[in-house]
């Protein structure tokens, strides 16, 4: 894919101002949508309000942790007020859709723009924006060279060097499904034997201390989702810390999302496929994406100058409802490799 760079801040701005100005409450709006997200306020506020100013739509929403929004819509069930279930990684989006919560999509600018193994085969649910897990490294301790896969940070030369977030984490239940995937049930073992080996460090609670404890010298690499580095070097360009995409010569670097689908019981389905169909869409994702500097589901979208400036890489094709399929297996591997 080829990424092109955009201004978003005075555009995001533009909207806000817009959108307030539109919110002056002289009539009442024909449609409304009830939306829970695990994606955090200011990441869909400004969206949200470029939808009503687009739309007439009014978009009410509740923010949660996924697990506990997932919770909640079952608990609810029939007379749940929410029509859409916002949230992040396809390990998510699965299990919710494997607890019967969501119905087909009706959205065709979805269907058109985004690719299709970013969303589920039955349309139960769809990325709206695409962040990378990968590889970041010292730029004091490591040369580029040294480093080529996930793989590969299993072997001796990493020993006491690296850092990684807990297992419990859905990121990286996610990549270690999609390697499970890639390498079979034997190799994934071995190589998860190999990462709790090297590691320099107990497990970490956040992708942002695993590079905290690179710059701190205690670990030399480590493994995070592209959007934390991108705010790193957003609040300190200078740190000596670099992404490295991994699996550039196999599968490609893997690849997530953040997504959506509209839920079972919904209350008001057409303006909630028209959401995801509006999100789905170039000027939406210009700003979904970028605000959270992640990647377009759209190659042809610009993105954010800081993610632009990491350059073009392989994407992982694989699709991510197998991902979401191969959880449970990972959990396993992972519980029986002691990696916490
Ligand atoms: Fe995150």
């Amino acid at each position: 894919m080829t990424f092109k760079k955009t201004q978003q801040a005075g555009y995001a701005a533009t909207i806000v101002a817009a959108a307030l100005s539109f919110m002056a409450p002289i009539f009442a709006y024909a449609q409304e949508v009830v939306v829970y997200s695990s994606r955090t306020e200011h990441l869909i506020k400004p969206v949200f309000e470029a939808f009503t100013q687009d739309t007439g739509i009014k978009v009410s929403y509740l923010t949660g942790k996924d697990n506990a929004l997932i919770e909640r819509v079952k608990a609810e069930g029939e007379r749940t007020p929410a029509d859409v279930l916002m949230t992040v990684d396809a390990g998510n989006l699965w299990y919710a859709a494997s607890q019967g919560l969501f119905q087909p999509m009706n959205a065709p600018q979805v269907e058109k723009a985004v690719p299709a193994h970013l969303r589920d085969p039955k349309g139960l649910w769809s990325g709206l924006s695409i962040r990378a897990r990968t590889i970041v490294y010292s730029t004091e301790r490591v040369r580029p060279e040294e480093l080529s896969t996930y793989e590969a940070l299993a072997e001796p030369q990493w020993k006491d060097r690296l850092c990684l977030r807990t297992s419990k984490k859905v990121y990286n239940k996610s990549l270690v499904a999609a390697l499970l995937a890639h390498n079979g049930e034997a190799a994934t073992a071995k190589m998860l034997a190999g990462w709790v080996d090297n590691l320099a460090a107990a497990p970490m609670a956040k992708d942002s201390q695993v590079m905290e404890a690179i710059l701190a010298g205690q670990c030399d690499v480590g493994i995070v989702n592209t959007y934390y580095f991108g705010r790193l070097q957003q609040e300190k360009p200078d740190a000596p810390l670099k992404l490295f995409w991994a699996n550039q010569n196999t599968t490609g670097a893997h690849v997530n999302v953040s997504g959506a689908g509209v839920l079972k019981h919904a209350k008001h389905v057409e303006a909630a496929n028209r959401l995801l169909d509006w999100l789905a869409s170039d000027r939406a994702q210009e700003l979904f994406a970028a605000l959270n500097k992640e990647f377009s589901v759209n190659p042809q979208v610009p993105v954010d100058a800081i993610v632009y400036s990491w350059g073009d890489f392989k994407q992982d094709q694989l699709g991510l409802e197998r991902i979401g399929a191969l959880q449970n297996e990972a959990v396993t591997l992972m519980q029986r490799a002691n990696y916490r």
